[in-house]
C-alpha cells in the first residue's frame, strides 16, 4: 500500500518512530493508503523548517509580483494534476468524483490565483496629518502560519487557509484532518514544483488532541494559527493558543436557518434548500439544515422538497453520475444515525430517509414536527438531515433563525425586496444568501458570529490576520 508522507523542509518525510495510520476509503471501507503518523516531534521539525524559511529564506523578502508568479505556477499546476487530486479527495472521504473534479479542485487553483493577485493589488492607507507628517501602512508577514484544516472540502479548505498565508509573505505548517490525508502531501510536492522555496509549505499529518494538531497549537514558534473544524475543538485550540497568545482565525460549526417565505419563487427555493442540505451528504459547515417554511406554501412545498430529495442518486463517488456519496468515515456515520434514533424521543418523526441504501451511507433525510428543543433542532448534525418547520409571521421566523448558539450562516427565499433587505439584517449570521446558496465572492468576509467562529478571512479580512500592520508616521518637515 503507498505510503502517504509528511512534506518538511521540501523533503517527503516518515515519522522518526516509523509510525504511521490507515486512510480508509469509505465507500469500500477499506484501508486504501498508509499515513505517515506525526506527534511533536514531526510538528516540531516542519515548524523549525517554516522558521528558518521565514526568518532567513527569500519568501517574505519577495517583491508581490515575483510571489505571485509562482502562486499562478502553483494554480496551473493544480489544474494539471486535477483528475490526481480530485480522486485523492473523492477516495479520502466519498464525495462525488463530480464535485471534486467540478468544484472542488478548481476552486483550490482559483485560491491561489485570487490571493496572489489580491495582495499584489492590494492598496494600503496614506493617512495625510496636520501640523506637516503624513502616516502609512505596511502589511508585514506575521510569520509562521499553523492551518488546521477539516474533512469535508480537504483541499478547498486548506487551501483557502494557505493562499491568502503564502501570498502575504508567511510560511506555513499544514494539518490536514486525518480522514483526508492524500491531496495535502500532493499539493506541497506541487508547490515545490511551482519554485516555491524549501520551508515555505510544510505538511503534518497525525491526530488532533495529544498529536500533531495540538503540537502545533502550544508551539511558541507559531505566529498564527487558522483552524477550521468543530466548535468544541475551537475551545481547546483556543485554550491551547492562549498560553503563547497566538492570534487565532477559526471557522467553526453551523446549524443554518433557510427561510422561505410564501412570496418566494418556489421552484427556486426548493431547488436551493435540496442542495443547502444535501449536497456533499450534508457534510457542509454552511447547511441548510433548519429549513422554516410559511405556512401558506408548507404543503407545496414539502411535497416538492421531499419528492426532489428521494431523486438524489446515491452511488460509487467516482461515478461522475453519484449525487451522494456515502459519509465520510464509520465513525462520522454512527454520530449521524445516533442524531436520526434521537428523532421520536425528542418529538419528531422522520418521514423519509434514514440510515442505508448500504455501507456508509444516509439517505436524504427529513424531519417534521421536532420541537425547539429537540436535539435535531439544536445541534450539529452534519449529515443530510433536514429539520422542516412551518412559520406564519416574518418575525416569528427571524427569532426561531435566531435562537440557536451558532451564526455561521441563513437563507432567505422571498420575491420582496424590503422584505430580503430586513430580513437579512435581522438574522445572527456571518453570511446571509438570498435567493441562492454558497455563491461566494473572495473579497467578501467569510466567518461566523457566536459558536461559529472568531474572526473573518477573505480578501481584506485575511490579510488583517495573516499580516502584522504596521502604521510609519513620517515627519515630512524638520520639527524641533
Ligand atoms: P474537527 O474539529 O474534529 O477536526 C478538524 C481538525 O482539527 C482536524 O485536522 C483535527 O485533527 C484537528 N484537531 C482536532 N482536535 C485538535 C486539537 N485539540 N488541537 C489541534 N488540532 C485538533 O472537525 P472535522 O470533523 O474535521 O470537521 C467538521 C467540522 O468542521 C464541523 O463542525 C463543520 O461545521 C466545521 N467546518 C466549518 C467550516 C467553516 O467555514 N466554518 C468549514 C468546514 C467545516
Amino acid at each position: 500500500m503507498d505510503l502517504i508522507p509528511h512534506f518538511i523542509d521540501g523533503q517527503d518525510t516518515g515519522s522518526r518512530d516509523g509510525a504511521r495510520f490507515s486512510t480508509v476509503d469509505p465507500f469500500t471501507q477499506r484501508p486504501w493508503a498508509e499515513v505517515a503518523l506525526g506527534g511533536e516531534e514531526e510538528a516540531g521539525l516542519a515548524v523549525a523548517a517554516a522558521r528558518r524559511a521565514f526568518d532567513e529564506g527569500p519568501w517574505p523578502r519577495m517583491g508581490h509580483t515575483e510571489r505571485g508568479e509562482i502562486l499562478h505556477r502553483l494554480a496551473d499546476l493544480i489544474e494539471a494534476n486535477l483528475d490526481e487530486l480530485a480522486l485523492a479527495d473523492t477516495t479520502d472521504m466519498g464525495k462525488p468524483i463530480a464535485d471534486t473534479r467540478g468544484k472542488d479542485v478548481p476552486r483550490s487553483a482559483y485560491n491561489f490565483r485570487f490571493f496572489a493577485d489580491h495582495a499584489r493589488l492590494s492598496p494600503a492607507e496614506a493617512l495625510p496629518m496636520d501640523g506637516g507628517h503624513h502616516a502609512y501602512t505596511r502589511y508585514e508577514p506575521a510569520g509562521v502560519v499553523a492551518a488546521i484544516a477539516p474533512w469535508n472540502f480537504p483541499l478547498m479548505l486548506e487551501t483557502w487557509k494557505v493562499a491568502p498565508a503564502l501570498a502575504w509573505g508567511n510560511t506555513v505548517v499544514l494539518k490536514p484532518a486525518e480522514q483526508t490525508p492524500a491531496s495535502a502531501s500532493l499539493l506541497a510536492r506541487l508547490a515545490l514544483e511551482a519554485g516555491m522555496p524549501p520551508g515555505v509549505l510544510n505538511v503534518v499529518h497525525g491526530y488532533g488532541p495529544g498529536s500533531a494538531g495540538e503540537a502545533l497549537t502550544r508551539d511558541p514558534r507559531v505566529d498564527r494559527i487558522t483552524f477550521t473544524g468543530e466548535s468544541g475543538t475551537g475551545r481547546a485550540i483556543a485554550a491551547a493558543a492562549a498560553a503563547n497568545l497566538t492570534p487565532v482565525s477559526f471557522e467553526l460549526g453551523g446549524k443554518g436557518a433557510n427561510l422561505v417565505f410564501a412570496d418566494a419563487d418556489l421552484d427556486a427555493a426548493v431547488s436551493w434548500s435540496i442542495k443547502a442540505i444535501f449536497s456533499n451528504a450534508g457534510q457542509v459547515c454552511l447547511a441548510g439544515s433548519r429549513l422554516f417554511v410559511q405556512r401558506e406554501v408548507y404543503d407545496e412545498f414539502l411535497e416538492r422538497f421531499i419528492t426532489a430529495a428521494e431523486a438524489l442518486r446515491p452511488g460509487d463517488p467516482k461515478d461522475p453520475g453519484t449525487q451522494l456519496g456515502p459519509l465520510s468515515s464509520a465513525e462520522h456515520h454512527a454520530k449521524v444515525t445516533a442524531y436520526l434514533d434521537t428523532v421520536p424521543a425528542d418529538g419528531g418523526k422522520i418521514v423519509t430517509g434514514g440510515a442505508g441504501p448500504e455501507g456508509l451511507f444516509v439517505r436524504p433525510t427529513v424531519v417534521l414536527d421536532a420541537p425547539p428543543t429537540a436535539r435535531v433542532c439544536r445541534e450539529e448534525i452534519f449529515g443530510p438531515v433536514a429539520v422542516v418547520t412551518p412559520f406564519d409571521t416574518e418575525s416569528e421566523a427571524v427569532a426561531r433563525a435566531n435562537d440557536t448558539p451558532y451564526g455561521l450562516n441563513a437563507m432567505v427565499f422571498t420575491e420582496n425586496l424590503s422584505r430580503a433587505h430586513r430580513v437579512s439584517a435581522a438574522l445572527k449570521a456571518g453570511t446571509v444568501w438570498t435567493n441562492c446558496f454558497f455563491v461566494r465572492d473572495l473579497r467578501a468576509p467569510f466567518g461566523g458570529v457566536g459558536d461559529s467562529g472568531i474572526g473573518r478571512e477573505g480578501g481584506t479580512f485575511s490579510r488583517e490576520f495573516f499580516t502584522e500592520p504596521k502604521a510609519v508616521v513620517m515627519a515630512l518637515t524638520p520639527t524641533p
